[in-house]
């Protein structure tokens, strides 16, 4: 079993979901995607309070207690093949007739997870850093929900993809907001600097570790507004999300940030980001 669908454990190719699916049909749900490191559940109750928050955003009432969420997780990630893993989940708001956009009168919302083997980020982009693009953000005004109406997401995605890079980094109104799939810092003389949680981006978990990592280790960190040509002259711009964890952007539309490799900042908070994995999995 490597999969949950509305209590019941299977194969995922097993399972299957009515077409009539609001998050089929509309894009309507929110998702988490949590990273499993030796069999040990990284932040497991930070995602599940996100959940908690994305839920009550879109209206949905969290179908499952947490000690519920708890013991789904763990039988998923105790089946799992793989020590290292990234289990996804997802609530839509379940399957409803005839199609309307507004809410249905009752429903049951859709509750779908499965883990998967976790890879981590390749050498060399550990230890050269990647290259981004610049993108507009045409999202909507509600960032800050971890919904999975990723259309605009994806596009930026294939944006980068097609340019031969690994991250769109997307500007609005002239400011940073995040990448397609993460969060961005930035470094200038020594200062990590991220914008501050706000509807224009998701606050990443990983968002919140760095910071933490950061000021415990005396790193200065400013959480305010970062202008596009701040981003463009930073000494070094980094990457954060659950499944990179954190990396260098050391190309940036074709042009070399800061030295063009991996500052000195990135390199410690790569080394923290380690050391305090590995302390998950020996807790
Ligand atoms: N921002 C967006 C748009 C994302 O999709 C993600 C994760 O995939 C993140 C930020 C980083 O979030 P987290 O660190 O919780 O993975």
């Amino acid at each position: 079993f490597n999969a949950y669908l509305n209590g019941r454990f299977a194969p995922l190719d097993s399972l299957a979901i009515s077409p009539m699916d609001r998050g089929f049909l509309f894009g309507d749900g929110v998702y988490e995607m949590i990273p499993v490191y030796g069999r040990h559940v990284f932040r497991l109750d930070q995602h599940l309070d996100r959940l908690d928050t994305n839920l009550a955003a879109i209206g949905l009432t969290n179908p499952h207690t947490r000690s519920e969420w708890h013991k789904l997780i763990s039988r998923l990630v105790n089946e799992e093949i793989f020590e290292d893993q990234q289990i996804y989940l997802q609530v839509t708001r379940g399957v409803a007739w005839p199609r309307n956009h507004a809410f249905p009168a009752a429903t049951t919302p859709t509750v779908f997870l499965f883990a998967d083997e976790l890879p981590a980020p390749a050498r060399e982009q550990v230890e050269t850093g990647v290259s981004a693009i610049t993108i507009e953000d045409l999202r909507w005004q509600r960032c800050n929900i971890k919904a999975i109406s990723l259309l605009a997401n994806v596009l930026a995605k294939q944006a980068a993809v097609d340019a031969g890079v690994a991250e769109a980094i997307l500007l609005r109104d002239g400011q940073l907001a995040e990448g397609a799939a993460s969060n961005i810092f930035i470094v200038k003389e020594g200062i990590l600097r991220a914008p501050p949680p706000s509807t224009q981006m998701l606050t990443g978990i990983t968002y919140d570790v760095v910071i933490e990592l950061a000021q415990a280790h005396g790193i200065p960190v400013e959480l305010a507004a970062i202008s596009e040509a701040a981003l463009r002259n930073a000494d070094e711009v980094l990457l954060t999300s659950s499944s990179k964890e954190v990396l260098a952007i050391t190309t940036l539309d074709g042009l070399p940030v800061g030295t063009g490799s991996p500052g000195s900042l990135y390199r410690q908070l790569f080394l923290y980001y380690q050391d305090f994995k590995t302390g998950v999995m020996r807790a």
